[in-house]
This record gives C-alpha cells, sequence and structure tokens, in this order.
C-alpha cells in the first residue's frame, strides 16, 4: 500500500461561504468541532504554532474597502482565534509578496488539490475578488452573486502531519460600494457578512471543521436586528443566521481552536469525558456528534465519533467514510474542555441532513448515518470530573440501528430493530444508506466544500 495519507489530501478541503437570499435561491447547502483534517493515523493536521502563521494579501482592494481597511480587517478579526485564553497562535501578514491579484493571473496562486509533501506555492495568498471573476471561473457563472468565500489548507508536510501553506479568497463583488456596481436582486455583502467571512474561513485554514452546537437556536428565532439573541452559536456553525452574534466566541469554537494550538490548561483544569460508541449490532457506531450541555447554551460542546480515527481515502473519492476506510477505534470520542464546577448531560444525536458535502461535518461529510438516534449517554454531576481528570465511559451501547437491518423484522430486544424517525417517514420507503456524491453535488468536489450562508 501506498502511502495512505497522500490519498487522503488529494482532493482538499475548501470551505465556501455562499450567501442564499430567499428571493434568489431557497435551501442552497449551507457548513464539528473537531479537526477539519486528520491524516491516516487520525492525527488533527495544524499549522506549526512555535512560529506566526504568514498569511500573504494581495495589494488590491475590497469594494469600499482600500487594501489597508482590509488588512486591518483581517488583523482584527483574526484575533478571535489568537485572542482565546490560553491558546499559542499568531499571525505574520507580509504584504508585498503578490501583487494584485485578479481573474488573469490568480490561478499560479489557487491550490485545487495536493498530496503530502507536494511542492506549494510558496505563499499563502489572501485574495480579494474585488469583481467576483475568480469565483465564477472557479466554481460557475454567477456564483460571484451568492458566494462570499473560500479558504482552507492547501499544502502539507510528508506525512500530512501539518500544514505549510493555507489560501483564503474573498468575493468582494457585491460588497456595497463595489466599482462593478450593485448585484442583481439587491443583493448585498454588508461589513458584518466580510467580517463573519474572514472568521469564519481563517477558521478552516487553520484547520477547524463545522459544529452542528446549538442547532435549535440557529433555526429559531435568530434575529440580525437583535444584538446577543444567538450568541451561543459558533463562528464554525455551517450557516451563517446573524453573522454579528456569531463573532462572539463560544465555548465550542474556543474548546475546537485550544485542542489543536492550546497550552496545558485545558487538559489540568478542566474535565475530559472519552468514550466508545457500538450501534444496537455491537459495531463501532461513527459519525454521531456527541454533545456535551449544561444549562447555558453558550456551554454547550460537542465532537463526532470517529473524527480522530485511523483512516484511509482508498477509493480516492476525498472522504473517509466508504465501507472499511475507517481503520480502527470508529466510535472512539474525546470531549475536551468540560468544566468541573458545572453539571453536564450527554447526548448523542444525528448529523443533521442538511449537513453534506461542502456543508459537510467530518469524518461523513457527504452523507450522514441516517438510523443515528437521539440519545442521552451520560449525566456529569458538578464536582464528579475535576480539573484533570478524565473521566471513562468506556463502551456505550446505543439504541441506533444500522440501515441494512430495517425491514428485518428482526426485534428480539438483543439488536437493531428497526426505528425511523420523521426524515425516514417523508420518503417512500427507506432512504439510501449512502447518496451518491455525484449527484448530489457533482462539480462542487473537485474545488472543494460549499457552505452555504442563510439569512434571516
Ligand atoms: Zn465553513
Amino acid at each position: 500500500m501506498a502511502n495512505v495519507a497522500v490519498m487522503i489530501f488529494r482532493i482538499l478541503g475548501l470551505c465556501l461561504l455562499v450567501l442564499s437570499l430567499w428571493s434568489l435561491v431557497s435551501g442552497l447547502p449551507a457548513m464539528a468541532g473537531g479537526p477539519f483534517l486528520v491524516n491516516a493515523e487520525g492525527v488533527a493536521v495544524v499549522w506549526d504554532n512555535s512560529t506566526a502563521v504568514a498569511y500573504h494579501p494581495e495589494s488590491g482592494s475590497c469594494g469600499s474597502f482600500s487594501n489597508d481597511d482590509m488588512l486591518t480587517k483581517i488583523g482584527e478579526n483574526l484575533s478571535f482565534w489568537s485572542g482565546i485564553d490560553d491558546i499559542t497562535l499568531s499571525f505574520d501578514p507580509v504584504t508585498d509578496a503578490i501583487g494584485s491579484v485578479d481573474g488573469t493571473n490568480y490561478s499560479s496562486l489557487f491550490t485545487a488539490s495536493s498530496d503530502c509533501g507536494d511542492e506549494g506555492t510558496g505563499v499563502t495568498p489572501v485574495v480579494f475578488d474585488d469583481d467576483g471573476e475568480i469565483t465564477d471561473d472557479i466554481f460557475g457563472n454567477g456564483n460571484r452573486f451568492s458566494v462570499l468565500g473560500f479558504a482552507g489548507p492547501a499544502t502539507f508536510n510528508d506525512d500530512c502531519s501539518e500544514i505549510l501553506e493555507g489560501q483564503a479568497f474573498f468575493n468582494c463583488r457585491c460588497q456595497t460600494g463595489s466599482p462593478s456596481g450593485s448585484c442583481p436582486g439587491g443583493v448585498v455583502f454588508t461589513e458584518d457578512d466580510l467580517n463573519f467571512t474572514i472568521m469564519h474561513e481563517f477558521g478552516h485554514l487553520l484547520g477547524l471543521d463545522h459544529t452542528q452546537v446549538n442547532q435549535s437556536i440557529a433555526e429559531g428565532n435568530c434575529d440580525s436586528s437583535v444584538a446577543g439573541d444567538c450568541d451561543a452559536v459558533p463562528a464554525m456553525y455551517p450557516q451563517s443566521v446573524d453573522a454579528e452574534d456569531q463573532m462572539t466566541p463560544s465555548r465550542d469554537d474556543q474548546v475546537a481552536a485550544l485542542t489543536l494550538y492550546g497550552g496545558s490548561t485545558l487538559a489540568s483544569n478542566f474535565c475530559t469525558v472519552s468514550g466508545t460508541l457500538n450501534d444496537a449490532n455491537g459495531d463501532p457506531l461513527r459519525c454521531a456528534d456527541i454533545q456535551a450541555e449544561t444549562g447555558d447554551s453558550a456551554d454547550t460542546i460537542a465532537v463526532v465519533s470517529g473524527a480522530s480515527s485511523p483512516q484511509s481515502d482508498d477509493n480516492g473519492d476525498g472522504d473517509t467514510q466508504d465501507s472499511g476506510e475507517c481503520l480502527s477505534n470508529c466510535g472512539d470520542f474525546i470531549l475536551r474542555g468540560l468544566d468541573p464546577s458545572k453539571s453536564y448531560t450527554i447526548t448523542i444525536k444525528p448529523i443533521d441532513s442538511q449537513w453534506r458535502g461542502g456543508s459537510g461535518i467530518n469524518p461523513c461529510n457527504s452523507s450522514q448515518l441516517d438510523y443515528v438516534e437521539e440519545e442521552e449517554i451520560a449525566t456529569i454531576a458538578a464536582g464528579d470530573c475535576a480539573g484533570g481528570a478524565t473521566l471513562a465511559l468506556e463502551t456505550i451501547t446505543t439504541i441506533s440501528c444500522p440501515e441494512e437491518e430495517c425491514g428485518a423484522e428482526s426485534d428480539t430486544g438483543g439488536g437493531c430493530s428497526c426505528v425511523l424517525d420523521s426524515r425516514d417517514r417523508s420518503g417512500n420507503g427507506f432512504i439510501p444508506f449512502f447518496i451518491s456524491l455525484l449527484v448530489v453535488f457533482g462539480g462542487w468536489k473537485m474545488t472543494g466544500q460549499p457552505f452555504s450562508f442563510m439569512r434571516k
């Protein structure tokens, strides 16, 4: 077998942030508190944080924002990540490195795919796509009116344990004051949109995945004209439902970032919970979202089972969710950062069916396990798990039953009985276990992961 890590990185994970206005498009796909990429050993792929993460902004402007404005804006929004307590993370903006970038000269800076150890562009380009030509060129005509930006890691060291270069593109076509004029349908990208896009996309560039923490709040009554009503919706939630509120750091964002770049206090001052999930047949249950919740929604922390398991993209389709691609420990999880003075309920939840492909949450980012049943698996009383302690929940047999068992009428009590939830009932029979990647995403997959932006 060749270097399996090479295969994992054949297709890059790029998050693509899309603006969707109700009047133009309904239901565009939008993008857990875990790593965006892991190598073949299941180790999160990170930057070397012993030095500052260098990035290379172009010299152009973005809508009404001058180059100086943009440099200031990026620096301010990156402090969302570098300002977290006990994180070691700093940035080094290198100006005058790549000149002015537009649709005619961007291709030498854009990395569509790479393998471990591939030579890169020598820079981490940060591009302001002022007229949207780059966005249209990569994603198709008309995307300049909806895509806000896209970014991700770009190149890696030989064993894909370290990110060497990244890339970030911000589409400025519909920014207020664009020299290209107003956009069809009155689409306007606001300054909050731009700030949030910078924060979210640099989160991916640093190696952070999406999270579905506090989905019920996000899908409730988030009102962008009411400050603070959706502060508990994380920055790395797959959609922007209230850009300004989501720029308030949530515990899930903090723990995800500290897991990659934090100091010793995450382990020494907080409680860690570990465990292994099995399905009702006793097989490892991968791709279940495990959420630790207190009475305060801002505290919620989530991880996905098997997200950091050894894995191999054997069929080269850019994910490791297919049969046999998880190599071991596929139902394992570790929740970090729980406050020892608080009581928690640990619940597993299915990853919502709308988080697919570019909207995905690893490791099952092109298809969810539709049979995962919401289930409380543990409660932790205040003081039961001290700072520095690890509470091992061992192996938990859940009620979740694999799809292929459904319809077998084998409700014997010891293994699976078929439980259909409301999503299943909405179809005419059983929904397919895996939806075809090509059918759902077509050409998206080759260039990256779409991220949808819903505005309410
Ligand atoms: Zn994203």
